[in-house]
């Protein structure tokens, strides 16, 4: 399905359904939620009955988003969320394409797998043949943007707000690191320019995003790199591990290393960086790259992720250490890439 095909039978497709509800991915982001509100606030000017749910907690730097205490956090209220799965005619997937990305959900989720599915999102490996319709693009900057188009098409004069341009705002910036990368086309600039308006001041959401850290999470971010943080200059890469003693001396909160894994790339010849995490049980890995170097490739080859070329996540079942010695005995056959 062509990105023309959706967006003109879009109004079609949408009309055939009442109640809707919008999934996004486990860990959201700013993209996630940006995209999910921002898709939610279109959905209900048509008469729509929309829920949006995610998987777990959005960090607090999204807390003041509009539309953000609508959200249903799964793990806080599954009874709920099964409830509105089971009700849902249309099922949305907002900024990830399989089910296994949805955490809790995915269980519920295939419980009601004769429910059409809808696909709005930008990453890599999409299966189409599990979506009635599908919109999605590994080459814009984001799921937001994408669903900037698709509001754009019906008209920015009829159907854009405050509230869809604020969200829509927030998963561009967000997903593009303030645009410094994942820009493919000057649409980018371009739409962003017709979403700030006199009141939509994108300086004041920036803000809102970037300069609200708490101490504990400042001081994390220097632990990270003044403690942590190992740069393998054979390799052009860097790593960073934190271990969840570390997290609680610094009274992690969700969203606290949230940028974290980007420090790195900043040293002039590192060009690939990895931030290990251990979790609940489980360890996390955030990958990062400069250039070409695909870290979809290497995650999905070594650590059960994916993502984009550029920026990617992983997750293992084993020890933080066990963890670390995967990642370092896994590099040298992607040194030669590297050294390119
Ligand atoms: P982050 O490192 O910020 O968690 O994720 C970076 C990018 O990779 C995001 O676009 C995120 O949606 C995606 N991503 C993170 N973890 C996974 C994963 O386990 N599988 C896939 N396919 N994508 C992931
Ligand atoms: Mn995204």
């Amino acid at each position: 399905m062509s990105k023309e095909l959706f967006l003109n039978n879009f109004r079609e497709f949408i009309s055939q359904y009442k109640r809707v509800v919008v999934v996004s991915h486990v860990n959201p982001d700013g993209d996630a939620i940006g995209s999910s509100l921002a898709f939610y606030y279109f959905l209900l000017k048509f008469g729509i009955d929309v829920k949006v749910i995610i998987p777990n907690d959005f960090p607090s730097f999204l807390s003041w988003m509009p539309g953000i205490s609508d959200i249903l956090i799964f793990d806080k209220n599954q009874e709920k969320g099964v409830e509105y799965l089971n009700a849902a005619e249309l099922i949305c997937y907002l900024d990830f394409n399989h089910p296994s990305r949805t955490g809790l959900v995915h269980n519920d989720l295939c419980h009601c797998k004769k429910t059409p599915r809808l696909l709005i999102d930008h990453h890599r490996d999409a299966d189409f043949s599990q979506f009635a319709a599908y919109l999605s693009d590994v080459e814009t900057s984001s799921t937001s943007e994408l669903v900037a188009e698709v509001i754009k098409y019906h008209g920015f004069d009829k159907y854009l707000d405050d509230n869809i341009a604020t969200c829509l705002l927030v998963g561009i910036m967000t997903d593009t690191g303030s645009f410094s990368h994942s820009i493919y086309h000057p649409e980018t600039f371009e739409i962003c320019g017709e979403l700030i308006s006199p009141t939509v001041d994108y300086q004041l959401i920036h803000s809102n995003i970037y300069n609200t850290f708490s101490e504990n999470r400042m001081r994390l971010l220097g632990f990270c790199i003044n403690n942590r943080m190992t740069v393998l200059n054979d390799y052009h890469a860097a790593y960073i591990y934190l271990t969840k003693e570390d997290l609680d001396a610094f009274d992690y909160q969700i969203g606290d290393t949230e940028g974290v894994v980007n420090h790195p790339l900043m040293i002039d010849n590192v060009k690939l960086s990895v931030l290990i995490t251990e979790r609940q049980g489980v360890i996390r890995f955030s990958f990062r790259s400069k250039g070409d170097f695909s870290v979809h490739e290497l995650s999905k080859e070594h650590f059960n992720g994916g993502g984009h070329t550029n920026a990617a996540g992983g997750t293992l079942n084993c020890t933080i250490d066990e963890a670390v010695d995967k990642f370092l005995r896994v590099l040298p056959q992607y040194k030669e890439m590297l050294n390119k």
